[in-house]
């Protein structure tokens, strides 16, 4: 057999194992981390993607040995807590992914690691409360609660304290809860005609996610107002939990299928029924079209809804190539500069949302194609905040560069996160932050 470096084709991904015992043994796992860590050292080509290569490097350069026999085993760990699972280095970057016989899936083996520690009891009170999204969302938002949270999360004193007791880093900004939640204010679609396109489905079913229901509803509101506009008839997702991706990145796989056992019995009757279903969050999309499928392979409904699931921006260009979008925009936007998120990166759709974003007249943008170091829960974390900021300051450094009227990125969080690098670079200028689906609903002059 010729082995050979990369492959023309696209990477295949193999099923997570997770069920099997030897998952969870921990001399496979050693064994396992030993043999890919041992090619990532002779290859190093993803050194500057996070801090998880780098960690590992120095771990091989500081032992006895100079190879990775010499690091202990107990050293690993400090690896796989610098992964924030943004899988760029498989999809982007790895040449020996399957199908090459090396079959190197780094993300993967840290979800192994991490999957591990969890199922051994090493995970923090803070990581179980950081990933409770939709638990402590419903709580924030509670309307004599969600002041208090709000005021708590500004204040010196409380971010102290939280940062003490909870090791949530006091300088990172957390986004505010919002007094109306979206799912209860989402008004009724208009009657449209369904029209099917070619490409697209002519009608949407809309998967709120945790974040746009309890922190930006106007993302959400947005969105709806894109789809009216293009006389495209929507429904909101009946009942929906959060999606699971907080929890997957913990490594807690029975609470992702519990999750997975509330949204799939939703999702998969629309799917079914030929809608298209957007989620307006990145990492949410994903979750659906990349992690579910390969956490439990075997089931149709799983399938059904990776299949008719769309990051939004996919489905509006498609849309419009179907010739079923009015490009008719009153309103320039100027100079926006568009950062593009891991989670969008990986779900290789292409840049749809920048393709959208030039469809307005009298507007420029400025693509960034960087992780700005965010990733879930992982940025705010005390002990990882400023190698996050440190991750995230190219992005804010070229997102700045052509002094834009707007800095706009498809992750939400992400697009907090460049807001604050900005100022804390002193390099906001009079850039205004608002969502990609902000800034297409503001070009079609809709108010
Ligand atoms: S998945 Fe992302 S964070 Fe994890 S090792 Fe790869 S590039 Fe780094
Ligand atoms: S993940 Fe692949 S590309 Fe990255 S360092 Fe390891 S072997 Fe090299």
């Amino acid at each position: 057999m010729t082995t050979r470096e990369g492959s023309l084709e696209a990477p295949t991904r193999h099923p997570v194992d997770w069920r099997n015992p030897e998952y969870f043994d921990e001399a496979s796992i050693y064994k396992e981390m030993e043999r890919i860590f041992d090619i990532c050292h002779g290859c190093r080509r993803c050194v500057s993607l996070c801090g998880a290569f780098p960690t590992l490097f120095d771990l091989v350069d500081e032992s006895s040995t100079l190879e990775v026999d010499g690091v202990a085993k107990a050293d690993y760990w400090r690896v796989v807590d610098q992964c924030y699972l943004c899988d760029v280095c498989y999809m982007t970057k790895c040449p020996y992914v399957p199908p090459h016989p090396w079959n190197v899936d780094f993300p993967h083996l840290m979800l192994r690691g991490k999957a591990y520690k969890f199922r051994t009891g090493r995970i923090s009170l803070r990581d179980k409360f950081l990933t409770s999204t939709d638990r402590v969302g419903k709580l924030a938002t509670i309307p004599v609660v969600v002041k208090m949270v709000n005021a708590a999360n500004q204040a010196p004193a409380a971010r102290a304290l939280m940062e003490k007791t909870l090791g949530v880093a006091a300088e990172a900004r957390l986004p505010p809860y919002a007094q109306d939640r979206f799912r209860d204010h989402v008004p009724p679609s208009l009657a449209w005609p369904v029209r099917n396109g070619a490409r697209t489905p002519g009608k949407v079913a809309i998967f709120a996610t945790c974040y746009v229901n309890y922190n930006e509803p106007g993302i959400g509101h947005d969105l709806l107002r894109i789809l009216e506009h293009n006389r495209i008839p929507y429904t909101l997702v009946e009942q929906e939990a959060c999606c699971g991706m907080p929890k997957l990145e913990l490594g807690d796989f029975a609470t992702v299928e519990a999750l997975k056992d509330v949204n799939i019995p939703m999702l998969a009757p629309l799917a079914q029924a030929g809608y298209a279903i957007l989620t307006p969050v990145p990492s949410c999309t994903l979750m659906f079209k990349q992690e579910l499928p390969l956490l439990f392979p075997e089931d149709p409904d799983v399938a059904a809804v990776r299949d008719a699931m769309y990051d939004p921006f996919e489905y509006l260009v498609a849309r419009d190539r179907d010739g079923l979008i009015d490009r008719n925009f009153k309103r320039p936007l100027g100079s926006v500069s568009y950062h593009i998120p891991c989670h969008s990166r990986v779900q290789n759709i292409g840049q749809r949302t920048r393709e959208a974003l030039e469809w307005i007249p009298g507007t420029t943008v400025n693509t960034v194609e960087r992780c700005a170091g965010h990733d879930g829960t992982w940025g705010v974390k005390r002990e990882f905040y400023e190698d996050s900021m440190r991750i995230g300051k190219p992005v804010f450094r070229r997102m700045a560069e052509p002094a834009p009227d707007y800095v706009s990125s498809d992750c939400p969080i992400a697009g907090r996160r460049i807001q604050e690098g900005l100022e804390k670079l002193d390099a906001a200028g009079r850039a205004r932050k608002a969502h990609p689906l902000t800034l297409l609903r503001m070009a079609y002059g809709l108010d």
